[in-house]
């Protein structure tokens, strides 16, 4: 799952922000300063995206930051603002943070810039290779899935599929983003090559499924990967 850290000191603005970035299928590391924060990511090093507040208790977010970056390159950071504080964002951008929300923000804001610095920093990808959630294991190095270890034959396409639910576990999907994500923006096909290969898979990987568990059905929408 793609994890994420937050460091806020504010307990309540921290549990929205958790509760937020959950809800969109992300798996998040809490912390309430600064140090505690350089702590959790040597013990969580698959942490892709940092969400760091500047006013803290101990050592401030441009700290943090700067001392995240001194080691971690590849790590996106988006430093959470005050709205009075204009020149935040500078200092925050020149401590080398690749983006800032402003407070208050909406839970969709706040995803969507999540969202768009994992695609960004190809966070996307596990850096062992391999995407865990149980029953699953997907390892995107040899394109192979597997359920309670055991191997599943998928197509390229099938492949592509799964990769992307995996990727965006507990979010809707809409059949035209699965289309543009797998078959490419230029594909000339009809919607219904997707329900058509979700139909397969479903076949492949549920337990039952004519009653999906795993692939679900967002009516006149799309579909959904979470469990
Ligand atoms: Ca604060």
């Amino acid at each position: 799952m793609k994890k994420v850290l937050v460091l806020e000191d504010e307990a309540n603005i921290r549990s929205f922000i958790v509760i937020n970035l959950s809800r969109a299928g992300y798996e998040v590391v809490e912390a309430a300063t600064g140090e505690e924060a350089l702590e959790k990511l040597q013990q969580h090093r698959d942490v892709r995206v940092a969400l760091l507040d500047i006013m803290l208790p101990g050592i401030d977010g441009f700290e943090v930051c700067r001392r995240i970056r001194a080691g971690n390159t590849h790590i996106g950071i988006i430093m959470l603002t005050a709205r009075s504080q204009e020149m935040d964002k500078v200092t925050g951008l020149m401590t080398g943070a690749d983006d800032y929300v402003t407070k208050p923000f909406s839970p969709a804001e706040l995803t969507a810039r999540v969202d768009a610095l994992m695609r960004r920093s190809g966070a996307a990808e596990i850096p062992d290779g391999e995407i865990r959630q149980p029953p699953f294991l997907l390892n995107t190095r040899n394109r192979t899935l597997e359920k309670n270890g055991q191997r599943i034959k998928l197509t390229q396409v099938e492949y592509a599929i799964i990769k992307m639910f995996m990727e965006s576990s507990g979010r809707a999907l809409s059949r035209e983003e699965i289309l543009d994500t797998v078959w490419g923006k230029d594909y000339f096909g009809e919607l219904k090559i997707v329900d058509v290969n979700i139909r397969r898979l479903r076949l492949k990987i549920e337990d039952n499924p004519t009653n999906p568990s795993y692939i679900t059905t967002v009516w006149g929408y799309g579909y959904k990967w979470g469990f």
